[in-house]
């Protein structure tokens, strides 16, 4: 049993385990390693489009309900870049 989440870049389903975690906990946006996190998700797959395609969709600002700012955005791109996540371009 293997639960689908949807991406927020490219908006395809996958299965979680091919998606990373994005986590807003008390207004922080952090990247969910261990998929466990409490607070609300957003699911992308580990490719860098789909990454790219979310921050100009202002996907993440939609999916936190406004809660989080592009500045956290920006530094949440700079934390997956770094942690070198991403799969695929
Ligand atoms: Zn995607």
């Amino acid at each position: 049993m293997n639960p689908v989440r949807t991406c927020v870049g490219c908006r395809q389903r996958g299965n979680r385990s091919d998606l990373i975690r994005i986590a807003n906990f008390q207004g922080n946006l952090s990247v969910d390693s261990e998929k466990k996190m409490p607070g609300r998700g957003s699911w992308l797959h580990k490719k860098t489009k789909c990454l790219e395609t979310a921050v100009e969709r202002k996907a993440f600002v939609r999916s936190f309900r406004g809660k989080v700012n592009e500045e956290q955005v920006t530094d949440l791109f700079k934390q997956i870049e770094q942690a070198e996540m991403m799969l695929e371009i």
